[in-house]
C-alpha cells in the first residue's frame, strides 16, 4: 500500500490545502493529513480545531485520514510506514524553504521521496494568513475555505 503524508500547520485548512489533498488522495492508497503540533509557532486554532475542521473537510474522501504529531517527520513516517511526503508548491518563493526542507529529510532517510505537487492557478496567492487577515475584518473568505472553516473563523471573530 502507498501511504503518504502531507504534513502543515493547516491553520486553518483552505481550498488550496483540500486541492493538494484531493489531488494526491487520486494518486495514492492513502493520505495521512498530519497536523504539526508547534508550540513555537503561534496559531489562530487548537490543533484539535485544526484536526477537526480537517476532518469535516475531507470526510467525503475514504482514503484520506487527519492526525496530529509531534517531533521530527521522519520519525512520524517510519511510525506510520509512509514514504512518500507531499507538499503544495505556490510561489517560486515558496520553492527554496521547500528544497532544502526536502534535502534535510532525504539525508535523514533516503526512502523518503518528496512529492511536490503545482497549486492549482486559483489558489496561487492561497494562504492561511490570508484568509485569516480577511476574516478578521469581517470580509467574505467563501471562495476560501469550505463552509465548516468559514464557520469557524466567524466564532473566532
Ligand atoms: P507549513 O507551515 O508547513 O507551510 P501550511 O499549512 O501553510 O503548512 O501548508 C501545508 C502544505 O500545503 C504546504 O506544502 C503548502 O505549500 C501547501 N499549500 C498551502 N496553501 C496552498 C495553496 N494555496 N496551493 C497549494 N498548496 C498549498
Amino acid at each position: 500500500m502507498r501511504i503518504a503524508v502531507c504534513p502543515g500547520s493547516f491553520d486553518p485548512v483552505t481550498y488550496g490545502h483540500l486541492d493538494i489533498i484531493h489531488r494526491g488522495a487520486k494518486i495514492f492508497d492513502k493520505v495521512i493529513v498530519a497536523v504539526l503540533i508547534n508550540s513555537k509557532k503561534e496559531s489562530l486554532f487548537t490543533v484539535e480545531e485544526r484536526v477537526e475542521l480537517l476532518r469535516q473537510a475531507t470526510a467525503d474522501l475514504p482514503n484520506v485520514e487527519v492526525d496530529s504529531f509531534n517531533g521530527l517527520l521522519i520519525d512520524y513516517m517510519r511510525k506510520r510506514q509512509a514514504k512518500v511526503l507531499i507538499r503544495g508548491l505556490r510561489a517560486v518563493s515558496d520553492f527554496e524553504y521547500e528544497m532544502q526542507v526536502a534535502s534535510i529529510n532525504k539525508k535523514l532517510d533516503d526512502d523518503v521521496e518528496t512529492f511536490f505537487m503545482m497549486t492549482s492557478n486559483q489558489y496561487s496567492y492561497l494562504s492561511s494568513s490570508i484568509v485569516k487577515e480577511v476574516a478578521r475584518f469581517k470580509a467574505s473568505v467563501s471562495d476560501l475555505v469550505p463552509p465548516v472553516v468559514e464557520q469557524a473563523l466567524r466564532t473566532k471573530f
